[in-house]
């Protein structure tokens, strides 16, 4: 696998910018490299734009070494950045299951590139043969989503695993939901696929969706292109240190995620029982995909009741679903109190 020859060329043969924070690394007593206002300590200085210290901490978290990973505002950053390394606009082309999250294809379209879609099996799981035959020689990012948003499940590692090994392109595999799964990450093998790239985020399991912090784990080779392409300073101190904060609180997370699978279980068990209700797909997520008798209706109905789901009637595969995140005890209860008076 010849990761220098899937980056494009402008890419291979960028000279990044070099920024005072890399041109000079140590410890020094007075910095006059970088035309910073020296008051206003510690919010005047530039932050570290490869979060070092941040990264340290993470990679003990996920079990690999810091040059594996890259941090990005959200894994919305690096899903662009993904398109922009490997991706000639109006050239290549990426394929991705469908239905899936939203933004790889409005990605791709911003920059340009083909949106290859391939339509999942009826049960919303994934046949590896039919995606790679969607494959091109211009393809160069496939993008599987596990567990998948909006439909939950995990996709098959298996299916994955053909794929991952198969393909002569990157493979992205998007793990924002893997703490709410009971298989285990990709990271557990990444150095064994060097095409491969997992997404993680502190945006759902963590609680930290404000805050705007993504996961990469790759190669450090693509992790060295990430970090040429991405703005020097994409991670500001505030989130840095924050974040770097909020590591500490990894038995609370577990906790949440204990207690939102506990919700989901009932939720789904309540949902059952309600006469509006046709199928709930099983779930490897905090969220449910379900199939009522009208979706558009009860969706306005429940937002005249001050409760807000994601009507996914429209998207392929998902004709007649909501999808409803898994919330408090108290605010899944009055889910099901409203959707009980809605005949
Ligand atoms: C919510 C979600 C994310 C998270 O995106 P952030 O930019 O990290 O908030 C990523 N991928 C999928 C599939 C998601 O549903």
């Amino acid at each position: 696998m010849n990761i220098n020859k899937l980056v494009r060329d402008n890419i291979r043969l960028l000279k990044p910018y070099s920024c005072a924070r890399n041109e000079f690394r140590g410890e020094a007593s007075i910095y006059l490299d970088a035309n910073e206002n020296p008051m206003n300590t510690p919010y005047n200085r530039y932050p570290d734009p490869l979060q070092e210290s941040l990264k340290a901490k993470i990679a003990t978290l996920k079990g690999v070494r810091p040059s594996q990973i890259m941090l990005g505002v959200g894994s919305d950053e690096p899903i662009d950045l993904v398109i922009r390394i490997f991706c000639e606009p109006q050239q290549d082309n990426i394929v991705a299951i469908d239905p899936t999250y939203g933004m790889y294809q409005v990605c791709a379209d911003i920059n340009n590139v083909a949106y290859r879609k391939m339509l999942l099996n009826e049960d919303f799981t994934l046949d590896a043969a039919r995606l790679l035959a969607t494959a091109d020689e211009h393809t160069k990012v496939i993008f599987l989503c596990s567990p998948n948003n909006p439909t939950g499940n995990l996709l098959n590692r298996h299916e994955m695993r053909k794929i991952a090994e198969r393909f002569a392109g990157i493979v992205v595999i998007d793990e924002a939901y893997i703490d709410f799964s009971s298989e285990a990450s990709w990271l557990t093998t990444l150095d064994n696929y060097p095409n491969v790239i997992v997404l993680q985020t502190f945006s759902k399991a963590w609680g930290l969706a404000s805050v705007r912090c993504g996961m990469a784990f790759a190669s450090e080779e693509i992790i060295g292109y990430f970090n040429k392409v991405k703005y020097p300073y994409n991670i500001n101190l505030l989130t840095q240190n924050f974040v770097c904060e909020q590591l500490a609180f990894e038995s609370r997370k577990n906790n949440w995620v204990k207690m939102l699978l506990e919700q989901r279980a009932l939720l789904a068990d309540q949902l059952k029982t309600l006469p509006v209700v046709e199928h709930i797909y099983p779930s490897d997520a905090n969220f449910v995909l379900v199939k009522v008798a009208d979706a558009n209706k009860l969706y306005n109905r429940l937002v005249d009741k001050g409760i807000i789901v994601r009507n996914r009637n429209a998207v392929s595969l998902c004709a007649g679903c909501l999808r409803i995140t898994v919330g408090t005890q108290d605010e899944n209860r009055q889910l099901i109190k409203e959707m009980q008076s809605l005949k």
